[in-house]
């Protein structure tokens, strides 16, 4: 089926992506490739050791790692590094890590303008965004700026093998719900919908298989592939319920970002199936089940993703406030919203229980 519609914009920035097991060893040439010799590694404390390694095997062309990126991307972390850009001269970026140090590598990039140069450890997408979200004195924000967008990709099935088990599969689920999100967008586009279907198709192809064999290297390249089209339909479209709510209970309630979208997504699709069943359509396609939440919650435990929101501490008490803060301020969402149906979302979500809606 044709997903043309009569009348729609589309914009895609200049990136360059390049997949295969092993294609880290190519940094060199892409950092040549950009006219620059002075790269910075970034990583998390936990991946210095692949940062350290990354360094090494660029050789002359690294002038030094800097290993504190955290989640959420906290200004004063970013300030740190962008002296530590400085007092080594740097002139571009190499990430290596998950959303954490994509962030970094980006907030330093809206400083500095430097390019950068993004391998991605896990799902999140961020790389394939012109996104930036920012932690200063607790509150995060959020922007949209074409310096942030990273300018080369490498996705390497090799790295994201030893991602555990556990994040894996909240990870992809984070990355599946850029693209189910995408699926009824008000800003949606025919090949932002073709990206999000063709995401979710590899995700439903091939997470059961990591599951299964996490070291499957041509399973975690497909994933790899999921993540990406996934990413890319976030930086093309705007997201609605399911990522307000996330961003509400990782700001407010400081829940962990990957686990929180596997909890809510198969609660959040539910309640917006009623405004947009025949865009969700393909989600019951790919996934199988009667309705997309129900798909959605019966493959998130197949794969064993965490179902209950209160596994992350949230308490019960808090689910009226978590409902007030999500619908303080008025946005976009295909089914309307109300307080009383997201606390009821939410009670569903913290137990553990099929959806609501
Ligand atoms: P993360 O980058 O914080 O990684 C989680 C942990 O896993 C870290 O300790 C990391 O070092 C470790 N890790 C990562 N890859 C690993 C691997 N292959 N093997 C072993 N350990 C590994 O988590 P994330 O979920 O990738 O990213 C979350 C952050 O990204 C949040 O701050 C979120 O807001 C942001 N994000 C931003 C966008 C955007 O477009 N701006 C999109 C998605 C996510």
């Amino acid at each position: 089926m044709s997903h043309f519609t009569s009348s729609f914009a589309v914009q895609f920035a200049p990136v360059r992506v390049r997949f295969g097991a092993g294609i880290r060893a190519q940094v060199s040439e892409e950092i040549a490739r950009l006219g620059r010799k002075r790269a910075l590694v970034l990583s998390t404390p936990p991946q210095a050791d692949a940062a350290m390694q990354m360094a090494q095997d660029i050789g002359d062309l690294a002038v030094g790692v800097f290993t504190r990126a955290a989640m959420h991307t906290p200004v004063a972390v970013t300030e740190e590094a962008v002296a530590h850009v400085l007092s080594v001269r740097a002139d571009c970026l190499v990430a290596i890590g998950g959303g954490s140090t994509t962030g970094l590598g980006k907030a330093i990039a809206l400083r500095t303008d430097l390019p950068q140069i993004v391998v991605p450890t896990t799902y999140a997408g961020s790389e394939a965004t012109n996104i930036l979200g920012q932690t200063e004195n607790g509150v995060k924000t959020t922007l949209t700026d074409a310096r942030v967008q990273p300018e080369v990709i490498l996705y390497d099935a090799e790295l994201v093998k030893t991602l555990p088990v556990g994040m894996t599969v909240t990870s992809a689920l984070n990355a599946m719900a850029h693209a189910v999100e995408g699926l009824y967008a008000r800003d949606r586009n025919p090949l932002s919908t073709l990206l999000a279907i063709e995401g979710l198709e590899a995700f439903a192809e091939a997470l059961e298989k990591v599951v299964a064999s996490p070291a499957d290297l041509e399973a975690r390249g497909r994933t790899l592939y999921g993540a990406w089209l996934c990413g890319t339909v976030l930086g093309q479209v705007g997201m609605a319920l399911h990522h307000k709510l996330c961003h509400t209970l990782g700001g407010s309630f400081d829940l962990p970002h990957a686990e929180t979208h596997a909890v809510i997504l198969p609660h959040a699709i539910a309640f917006n199936a009623r405004a947009a069943s025949r865009e969700l359509e393909p989600v019951v396609r790919i996934f199988g089940g009667p309705e997309p939440g129900i798909a959605l919650y019966d493959f998130a435990r197949r794969v064993g993703a965490p179902l209950a929101l209160r596994e992350f501490g949230l308490r019960e008490e808090d689910l009226d406030k978590a409902a007030e803060i999500a619908t303080s301020k008025p946005y976009w969402n295909p089914q309307k919203v109300t307080k009383q149906d997201i606390a009821t979302l939410l009670a569903a979500a913290w137990r553990g229980d099929p959806p609501a809606f």
